[in-house]
């Protein structure tokens, strides 16, 4: 399939997206099946909804908490965390909510859009993990609907987060795209920071996206099967 291995490289960056984790039975965005096409997100992801009726947005939330935590990290997610725990300097990158990255043992990992299992108080400006399914308290103590930390449609993310990409993709010398569509911005606009300082640049998915021309070599597998290739399992 290719002779690339990562084990050839000395500062990888995984970027991550849903693609990953439909092998764990977690529905993709867009593809069939995808949430968006059951659920109208002004209805259930942004904050306009939010402020409309919290109880309904928690009710969907609670379905996806449900869903993620009855799912188990898959092949593609070890092999990335086994991949850093042997060469620390790896950076994994996500546009996932579902903690499956941390699940399979990774750590440090940079999540673009936020988390399924982390709460903020928007009032308190507090941020905390919260495990709970389904969630066991909708309130924060000061009284405030609490709210999912992720991304929803029309938020803005955080800088912090993005600055840390930034940083290591501007200075990895592989960089593994892995089931993402490439549409969702300013996510998707990301590795082209690592092309553009002169990383190899490989994507992995079922198909060519919007963003296939970025990258020099292209995998067209299952996330897990691409990632034991490049792996040299
Ligand atoms: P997307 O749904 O837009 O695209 C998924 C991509 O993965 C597609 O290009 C598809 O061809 C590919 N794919 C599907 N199965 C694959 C497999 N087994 N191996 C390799 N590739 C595969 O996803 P996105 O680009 O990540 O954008 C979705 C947005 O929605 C993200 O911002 C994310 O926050 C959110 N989201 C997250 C999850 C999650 O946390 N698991 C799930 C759905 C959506």
């Amino acid at each position: 399939m290719t002779k690339l291995r990562l084990a050839d490289f000395r500062r990888v960056a995984f970027f991550t997206g849903a693609g990953l984790s439909s092998e764990s039975g977690i529905p993709t965005y867009r593809g069939s099946g995808g949430v968006w096409r059951e659920y109208d997100y002004q209805e259930y992801a942004c904050q306009e909804a939010f402020e409309r009726d919290a109880e309904k947005v928690w009710d969907f939330h609670d379905k996806r908490r449900e869903a993620v935590a009855a799912a188990e990290p898959n092949e593609g997610h070890r092999i990335i965390a086994r991949h850093q725990a042997a060469h620390p300097e790896t950076a994994i990158i996500t546009q996932n909510i579902d903690g499956l990255h941390q699940r399979a043992g990774a750590e440090r990992v940079m999540e673009l859009h936020g988390s399924l299992w982390r709460v903020r108080c928007e009032r308190e400006r507090t941020v905390r993990d919260d495990l709970s399914v389904p969630m066991a308290q909708r309130k924060c103590s000061c009284g405030a609907y609490l709210r999912p930390d992720i991304t929803w449609f029309g938020d803005r993310l955080d800088e912090a987060v993005i600055g840390r990409a930034v940083e290591r993709l501007a200075s990895c010398d592989l960089i593994v795209s892995i089931g993402t569509s490439g549409v969702v911005f300013p996510a998707a606009d990301l590795p082209r920071i690592a092309v553009s300082s002169g990383a190899v640049s490989v994507e992995i998915n079922l198909e060519d996206t919007p963003v296939s021309h970025l990258y020099q070599h292209h995998l067209r597998a299952p996330a897990s099967e691409a990632l034991a290739v490049l792996a040299g399992a």
